[in-house]
Formats: C-alpha cells, sequence, structure tokens
C-alpha cells in the first residue's frame, strides 16, 4: 500500500494495510458483472460460486461451515446482530464488559431496560487494572435472566487477550442454553480462532482488521442458533440480511482469511519481537514509560503506552511523520477519553496514552525510526513543560 507521504503506519488496530495479495484478488474479479441472486445466467453462478468458495476461507479460519457464515458490512453490523438480532428483547438479557467495543456496548444500551437501570448495569462488567477478565467474576454476575453473553476475544485498545474458553466452559456448565458472541475481528491476524475451542455461537469479523478491504464483515453463527439482522428487503442469505453481497470485497475477505490461516503464526512471532523490542528501546530511552493493560496476555500487534507527563494529544501532533492513534479511532473527530483506559482505573494515564498498532507490514528498520522519533518529542515535549512550569 503506498502513502501520501513518508510516514510509518502504525495504526492497524484501526485499519491494517491492504495485503498486496488480497488487492490483486479483489481486482482480478472486481470488474465482472454477477449477482450472486441471479442464479439464472452463468455470471450470476459464478459470483454466486465466488461468494461460497470465500465463505469456505473464513470457515476454514475460524473452524466452522461455509454455511454459517453471515456476510455484513463490518463487525460493527456483526456484533450489533449477535446483540440485537438472537433473543435478548431486554437489556438485562444481555452481559458483557465495560471495555467491549461500541457497537456491542451501544448494541446493548439500544434494547429497552424492564428493571431499574442499574441493576441492568451490572451485567456489563468491569475489569481489573490488568484489562483481563476473570472467569470467577463472570460467573458470581450471571444470573437467570441473562440470554446472550458477549465478550471479545482481543481489545482494540489495549490488546489483551480475554479467556474466552474458560469462560464458555464455566457458562455451559451452568447455564446451557445461553448464547455466546465473541467479537474476534482484532484476533483474526494473528491468533488461532476455533469456535469449537473457544465455546462460542456467534464470532464476529472484520476483513479491513486482517489487511483486507474496508466495507465487509462478517457474523459465524453456529447451525440451529437464531440470529438475524434488521436489513429487509431481499432473501439474499436466507432472508437472515437483506441487500445484495459485495462479491469483490468477499472475495478480498477470504484471501485475507486465506493467507492469515498459513501466516499468522509466523506472522505473530516476527511483530511481537518487533514490538517488544519497541518497548524495550522506549524503557531504555527514558523513564516514566506504562504499559497499559496486561503485558502477557497480549496480541502481539498491540501497544499502548503512556508517557509520564506527557498529553498524548501534543506528542501524536509532535510526531506526524509516525501514524499513530490515542484511544479507539472508532471515536473519529471527536476527543473523547478512551472507555477502555478509564476502565483500567488509571486516570492519571487517561490523557497520555498512545496506541501502536505493529502489522504484517511493519519493518525492523521502522520500528528504530519510530523510537528514536518518540523519544526526542517526549524529551523536548517534557523539556518545554518543566521550562513553563
Ligand atoms: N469491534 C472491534 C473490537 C473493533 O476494533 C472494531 C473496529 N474498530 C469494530 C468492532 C468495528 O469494526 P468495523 O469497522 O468492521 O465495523
Amino acid at each position: 500500500m503506498t502513502r501520501a507521504t513518508e510516514t510509518i503506519y502504525l495504526d492497524g488496530n484501526a485499519t491494517t494495510q491492504v495485503d498486496p495479495r488480497v488487492a490483486a484478488a479483489i481486482a482480478h474479479v472486481w470488474n465482472r458483472p454477477g449477482n450472486a441472486s441471479s442464479r439464472v445466467n452463468a455470471s450470476g453462478r459464478e459470483a454466486q460460486r465466488q461468494l461460497a468458495a470465500a465463505a469456505q476461507q473464513l470457515a476454514s479460519l475460524c473452524g466452522g461451515k461455509a454455511d454459517e457464515i453471515l456476510w455484513t458490512s463490518g463487525a460493527t453490523e456483526a456484533n450489533n446482530i449477535a446483540i440485537r438480532g438472537s433473543g435478548a428483547v431486554y437489556r438485562e438479557h444481555v452481559m458483557s464488559c465495560v471495555t467491549e467495543h461500541a457497537s456491542v456496548l451501544e448494541s446493548i444500551r439500544a434494547l429497552p431496560c424492564c428493571e431499574p437501570e442499574e441493576f441492568a448495569a451490572r451485567r456489563i462488567l468491569s475489569v481489573p487494572r490488568s484489562g483481563r477478565l476473570n472467569p470467577e467474576h463472570v460467573m458470581q454476575a450471571m444470573t437467570d435472566s441473562v440470554r446472550v453473553v458477549s465478550f471479545m476475544l482481543v481489545n482494540n485498545e489495549i490488546g489483551v487477550i480475554h479467556p474466552i474458553a474458560e469462560i464458555t466452559r464455566a457458562i455451559a456448565e451452568r447455564y446451557p442454553k445461553v448464547l455466546v458472541h465473541c467479537d474476534a475481528c482484532q484476533a483474526a491476524s494473528t491468533l488461532a480462532i476455533d469456535v469449537h475451542e473457544l465455546g462460542v455461537d456467534m464470532l464476529s469479523l472484520s476483513a479491513h482488521k486482517m489487511y483486507g478491504p474496508q466495507g465487509i464483515g462478517a457474523l459465524w453463527i453456529r447451525e440451529g442458533v437464531r440470529a438475524h439482522g434488521s436489513i429487509v428487503g431481499g432473501s439474499q442469505q436466507g432472508g437472515r440480511r437483506s441487500g445484495t453481497t459485495p462479491v469483490a470485497l468477499a472475495v478480498g475477505f477470504g484471501e485475507a482469511a486465506r493467507i492469515c490461516q498459513s501466516e499468522r503464526e509466523s506472522d505473530a512471532r516476527r511483530i511481537r519481537a518487533l514490538r517488544e523490542e519497541l518497548l524495550a528501546r522506549l524503557q531504555q530511552g527514558t523513564s516514566g514509560v506504562y504499559l497499559n493493560g496486561d503485558a502477557q496476555f497480549r496480541v502481539a500487534g498491540n501497544l499502548n503506552i503512556a508517557f509520564d507527563g506527557v498529553f498524548a494529544e501534543d506528542l501524536v501532533e509532535a510526531v506526524p511523520e509516525l501514524e499513530l492513534s490515542m484511544g479507539s479511532a472508532c471515536h473519529g473527530s471527536e476527543v473523547t477519553t478512551s472507555h477502555v483506559l478509564g476502565a483500567l482505573g488509571a486516570p492519571e494515564r487517561l490523557h497520555a496514552s498512545i496506541r501502536i498498532g505493529l502489522g504484517r507490514h511493519t519493518t525492523s528498520e521502522e520500528i528504530h525510526r519510530a523510537a528514536d522519533i518518540l523519544l526526542r518529542a517526549v524529551s523536548e515535549l517534557r523539556a518545554l513543560t518543566r521550562a513553563c512550569g
């Protein structure tokens, strides 16, 4: 992928760079006609064949079956369907966690509440300072009214990996009818995902978090589980989500899934080593560097750090050659404090933290340059604060 200026792209948790092999697969089918619903003509049948092949690639990535894949516009829509389209009628029917993505939390808030708000709110679990859910706490908070549980596999801001399989095992023992949804979109590029090992009923994925195109995602729905979207007006995807599925995007998503499946282990090893090197260089280069979120149970490409005495906004502005972020990119142009960092109980880090997302395309040379640029900017900003203070 080419960028307008000579910047170093380090925002892979917001969106990954499209892999050239994915771009080539999309380019190959982009200008072909063919609507998978028009099976009476050859182009329609070819589109249908390509969709089926792409669904097989996704199914193979997550250990499911091709006909269990529901195409969506992204993980936002997949999460909406999992929460609002799978049997939760009231807010108190859902259990989740404060550090979930807004598309999960807002989907829950969109449900009506039939008991006092403070009781319903108890089902949105808090997290300890590590950001990692404790299965025992989940079980202590479970009640008979819960129908759908939704926890992400990897957090998009702090990269923390939740113990989903342990949680689902405990839930299945005592509440076998409860459906478990998992937003795994931040995990698919570097972690092995097996829906059966995870013990989930629904799993959200997004192409642009795994070197695929923006605008397409999927919800894997276990056979026999009823979940459907709110878009009506066509019989596509068995009537569960109307609208023409974009074949070229699906082909790109499938290719992205194929590549992740075969390369994620080597990617993860290399990316984790680069991340460790970056953190070590920063910590050796200056004092007061804090890591947000668990250090051990953390996805390879994520570093979320605070520099003592430095405002993240000033830092990001001081290093235009580095494409970083503060908090979640989904907050758009609004400068809001991160609900995830807020949940970790470290208020002093709320305005001091930056997120660095490394990926398949990050090089060792880029990491060395990024460390030097950050250390210089931190030192200058601290000197400025001392001079003014
Ligand atoms: N869930 C998580 C954990 C995410 O990181 C994101 C993207 N920021 C989403 C959901 C939404 O994904 P999409 O952009 O595909 O709608």
